[in-house]
């Protein structure tokens, strides 16, 4: 029997993971990427065991290993006070209630991996530098067109195109989705630092979480070990222009300007930010006809919940699974796909939003969040996650 010829649009974290699991699976896959290479864009990415637990059985536990570390918990506290709030365990009381590890990385480590094991794969082509414009549906197969830096334009006939093509996407429309994401009113500030440059105190192998009614900051060790990543998110009501607007250190520390010493000493330690604009967009549908769609090109989701890539990671290995090595029946394994993960994705949707304004909580309603993480406890706090890192996508 042979396998589908599958046409991945987009090579981030969800198109790397999905060519190389349906490239197992016995399928043809042509993976086209807009970028004509992989530069290092983006910081530090969460892998909960939902995730990790997925990429671990494609192999890539070794690679993972050498460049991720594993906080031993999260720590919270209160922006201004620098008073502790609660912990979250993570560590080794997660990896073995969930048999997979709380990993965090460093995106371009990840990207690289996924991205080797897929150059690796002979089942993958890989087409880079060539954008897709039009995606159509048809009876007998599904065709794109992609249009080269030059300017020269190609058709390519599949019997599924897979949209997973981000936040910005043009498959989804192919599925009658023409609506814009969301702006949520806030945008995120990125930068590293080398780990001795951190205060002493927040240079621990934890997560810091600081919370605060005008944003919060998360921070935690990448690259082995070796830099700390750290996110800044600001509420404000003009979203940046993509991935990496450029921002300046002094404008984060204005508006971090009550902050506690330690981390408005953390933030003063990098001089040049990142920033990006937070959108989302209510998962509408994942697949139909030969099109399906994955990660943030179908379900955008808020980062307050680190499951962006998780999501993503998810989704691929669904779909992987779905489409087993025999020829399979195209339109049951996408009906099954959709109805497997439409309510999944729509629930981290809504609790990562959640998360945002419990974050962002003041008054009475902080005081209320501060009361229920001290009585939870570090581990209570991980049970409530259950539902979340618990997930195992079908073998
Ligand atoms: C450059 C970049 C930097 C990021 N930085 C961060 C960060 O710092 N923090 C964070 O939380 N999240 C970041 N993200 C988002 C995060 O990677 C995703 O939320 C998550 O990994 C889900 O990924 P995805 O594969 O669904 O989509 P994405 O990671 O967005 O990948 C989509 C891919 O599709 C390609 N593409 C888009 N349109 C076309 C087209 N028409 N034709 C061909 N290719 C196309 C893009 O170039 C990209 O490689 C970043 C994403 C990108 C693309």
């Amino acid at each position: 029997m042979t396998g589908l010829s599958i046409a991945v649009v987009g090579a981030g974290i969800g198109g790397l993971t999905a060519s190389l699991a349906l490239a197992r699976q016995g399928h043809a896959v042509t993976l086209i990427e807009r970028r004509t290479g992989f530069s290092e864009v983006g910081a530090g990415l969460q892998l909960s065991p939902n995730a990790s637990r997925i990429l671990i059985r494609l192999g890539l536990g070794a690679a993972l290993r050498r460049v991720a570390t594993e906080p031993r918990r999260v720590v919270v506290r209160a922006i201004r006070s620098g008073e502790p709030i609660g912990q979250v365990a993570l560590g080794a009381f997660l990896r073995e209630r969930f048999e997979a590890p709380y990993w965090v990385v460093h995106r371009a480590d990840l990207q690289t991996i996924l991205l080797d094991a897929v150059r690796s794969e002979p089942g993958v082509r890989l087409v880079m530098g060539r954008s897709v414009e039009t995606v159509e549906d048809g009876p007998g197969e599904a065709r794109l067109a992609w249009v080269s830096a030059g300017g020269a334009r190609e058709t390519h006939a599949a019997d599924l195109i897979l949209g997973a093509d981000g936040v910005w996407s043009k498959v989804r429309r192919a599925l009658g989705d023409n609506s814009p994401p969301a702006y949520r009113g806030h945008v995120a500030w990125r930068a590293t630092l080398a780990r001795d440059a951190v205060p002493a105190e927040l240079a621990g192998d934890e997560t810091g979480l600081w919370l605060g009614p005008k944003g919060h900051v998360v921070h935690y060790p990448i690259a082995g070990g070796r830099l700390v990543n750290v996110v800044a998110v600001e509420r404000t009501a003009t979203p940046v222009d993509g991935w990496a607007a450029p921002g300046h250190r002094d404008a984060l520390l204005g508006h971090y300007a009550s902050a506690a010493p330690a981390l408005r000493a953390l933030l003063s330690g990098p001089r040049e930010w990142l920033r990006w604009s937070l959108f989302d967009h209510p998962a509408g549908r994942l697949a139909g006809g030969r099109i399906a769609l994955l990660g943030d090109c179908a379900h955008p989701v808020l980062p307050f919940l680190a499951q962006g890539a998780a999501l993503a990671i998810e989704d691929a290995a669904t779909l992987a699974s779905l489409l087993g090595p025999e020829r399979p029946d195209l339109a049951r394994a996408l009906a099954s796909y959709e109805a497997q993960r439409l309510a999944r994705v729509r629930r981290v949707q809504r609790e990562a939003r959640r998360n945002g304004r419990v974050y962002h909580a003041g008054g009475l309603v902080a005081f209320g969040r501060n009361q229920v993480m001290r009585r939870l406890g570090p581990e209570g706090m991980t049970r409530r996650y259950d539902w979340l890192y618990g997930f195992r996508a079908p073998e």
